[in-house]
């Protein structure tokens, strides 16, 4: 269809909402520019000749009769190496300086290349002329970042023989790689491609996993895991920890590429975000964690538009990197203002509202948006594995879980994460609350999961969950009764409870030692803290005092190992152990005599 059929002219506009006649031959979703100034919009409603437009850009000065001019592309964005380290608004512009994203306005129309276009990458080739290739095959590798080596992808839908293939060498990313020939001829690759955001990029299979993150938090790793292609949801009160949260997991857990999307309140708390995240360190290797993340900002002040793409801009990055066979994790902060954003589309286009007014479709974007996390199995010729799991905040207004988009969001997730605002008014972190928190994925996980794990830590966990449960009930009892009623055995219980919580749930983000605990040592410090409470329960029995009990010194070392180095955790752990069964074993001597 020619480009004239796709021109039309403004009849209407509302805001960042533009109404256009004669737009004939339009599709769905179609990128156009609109007015004299060209600001970039997207068709997100068509009837007959009419389009409704959803512009990225402010629409002041533009007026009713200018030309829209259609490009025949739904929104796309440009894949390639060069994407890690960037800071993008929701559709792909990158903001490299703070400034802008503190409110400084983007010169209108003005679309820069997303990726920098002289930088020179070095690529060393796979494949040679005349081998048969297929979408998600191997061209080259490129060394991207000191954490991220690029692989340069055959793109999903092209397939043929390689007819010419860049040598070894430097290139600029929209340079020619290789040409395929096809039954329909050749197609000439370069080192990135376009993707339309709103369609999920294809694999092989998906299937259910049983890989899990570790995450190097102990009431994450042993009471609520996630594993790599899962879905999180966390309700981020202010104060309860969630950015302290994101940035732990974002440094510390086993996963190779972060995509940060933040919608904030305000522009200078995501100022705070993109200015503090490059200054992260990955804690497994030192190296800067930006050098394997990709941050997506909006702030309330960018048009909602952009707010509303940037889930799926972030969402096509990330399974980008997942085809490479990298796990890739996205956390979004909050999906929430992405929801608002939803919801004030939705309301100027005089849509019948749905529950709190969000649109009757916001479950089924919502579903849409989750089901592309998973672990997959690649394209391409090898069989190669890459996940996307989604850590997604959400911020109820009140707390109120029952809202819609928490609601829903928790359908479609399988973790929930609650972070509890007195538990971190108690400076109680990470602010998880034990009782309320859950993950379903804890029936694919076993022993097996874990290369090198010996001790059993599903039975550890509901060892430690039983005494929290155990120890609420009391509590309760107690607020009705009085404390006077209960035993030595019951308090021996709250005691048990109280050293979970504070040598073992409590890890501070910000200790060098604390902040990360391997799998190993999390599993050994709960084995150690019942191994105390059983002997504390047996000695209870054996009429022991229960204060000589709470005296006893290897208390003391109970609290303090969470900031033993794992190198020398196990002989400290073994020395523990001893002394648990001597101090113990000597107070029923004494005790009796
Ligand atoms: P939110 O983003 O939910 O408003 P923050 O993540 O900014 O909250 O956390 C608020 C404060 O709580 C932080 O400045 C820090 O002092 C403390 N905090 C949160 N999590 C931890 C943690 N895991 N260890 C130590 N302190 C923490």
């Amino acid at each position: 269809m020619s480009r004239l059929l796709k021109r039309g002219k403004i009849s209407r506009i509302a805001g960042p909402f533009v109404i256009a006649k004669e737009m004939t031959g339009s599709r769905m979703y179609e990128l156009v520019k609109v007015g004299e100034d060209e600001i970039i919009g997207e068709i997100i409603r068509l009837k007959g000749d009419t389009a409704a437009i959803q512009t990225y850009e402010e629409t002041t000065g533009i007026r009713t009769g200018e030309k829209v001019e259609a490009t025949g592309k739904p929104l796309s964005i440009e894949l390639g190496p060069g994407l890690i380290t960037q800071i993008y608004d929701g559709i792909q512009r990158p903001l490299p300086e703070i400034q802008k994203v503190s409110g400084e306005r983007m010169q209108r129309g003005l679309i820069p290349p997303p990726i920098d276009l002289d930088k020179l990458w070095h690529f060393t080739p796979l494949l040679k002329n005349g081998v048969k290739v297929t979408g998600g095959d191997i061209l080259g590798t490129i060394p991207e970042t000191s954490l991220i080596e690029h692989k340069v992808l055959v793109p999903p839908n092209v397939s043929g023989v390689i007819d010419d293939i860049a040598l070894e060498g430097d290139y600029q990313v929209r340079d020619w790689v290789t040409n395929i020939k096809t039954g329909e001829g050749e197609i000439k690759l370069t080192f990135s491609h376009e993707w339309p955001v709103r369609r999920a990029r294809p694999y092989k299979s998906m299937r259910l996993s049983n890989v899990p993150i570790l995450t190097g938090q102990r009431i994450i790793d042993s009471f609520f895991p996630i594993v790599k292609g899962g879905a999180a949801t966390i309700p981020g009160g202010f104060g309860t920890g969630k950015t302290v949260m994101l940035q732990t997991l974002a440094k510390t857990a086993n996963v190779d590429v972060v995509v940060y999307v933040g919608c904030g309140e305000r522009g200078n708390e995501m100022a705070d975000v993109v200015e503090q995240f490059p200054m992260l360190t990955d804690f497994r290797t030192g190296e800067p964690l930006i050098n394997r993340t990709v941050i997506i900002a909006n702030t309330s002040d960018m048009p909602i538009a952009a707010r509303e793409a940037s889930i799926y801009t972030a969402m096509t990055i990330a399974e980008y990197y997942r085809d490479m066979g990298l796990d890739s994790t996205i956390m979004a902060d909050s999906t929430s203002r992405w929801a608002e954003a939803l919801r004030e589309i939705s309301a100027r286009l005089e849509e019948m509202p749905g529950e709190e007014g969000y649109p009757a479709y916001l479950s089924s974007r919502l579903a849409e948006f989750y089901s592309r996390a998973g672990r997959v199995t690649t394209l391409g010729t090898d069989e190669r594995h890459g996940s996307i799991t989604v850590i997604g905040a959400v911020s109820p207004p009140g707390g109120d879980f029952s809202e819609p988009v928490t609601r829903n969001t928790l359908r479609l997730t399988k973790i929930f994460w609650a972070l509890d605002f007195n538990l971190a008014h108690r400076r109680h972190f990470p602010a998880i609350n034990w009782l309320m928190s859950y993950s379903e994925y804890l029936k694919e996980l076993d022993r097996s999961s874990y290369d090198t794990l010996e001790l059993d830590w599903r039975r550890l966990r509901e060892e430690a969950m039983y005494l929290l449960k155990e120890e609420e009930k009391l509590r309760e009892i107690a607020s009705l009764v009085g404390t006077e009623i209960l035993g030595d055995k019951q308090r021996a219980v709250f005691e048990a409870v109280k050293m979970i919580q504070e040598y073992f749930l409590l890890q501070s983000a910000f200790h060098p030692v604390d902040m990360f605990c391997p799998m190993e040592k999390t599993a050994r410090m709960l084995d150690l803290i019942l191994k105390f409470h059983n002997r504390m329960i047996k000695a209870v029995e054996a009429d022991i005092e229960l204060s000589k009990i709470l005296s006893l010194s290897v208390r003391e070392d109970l609290a303090r190992m969470k900031i033993v180095k794992p190198e020398e955790f196990n002989k400290a752990s073994l020395e523990i152990e001893e002394k648990i069964s001597r101090e113990f074993d000597e107070l029923l001597r004494t005790g009796v005599e």
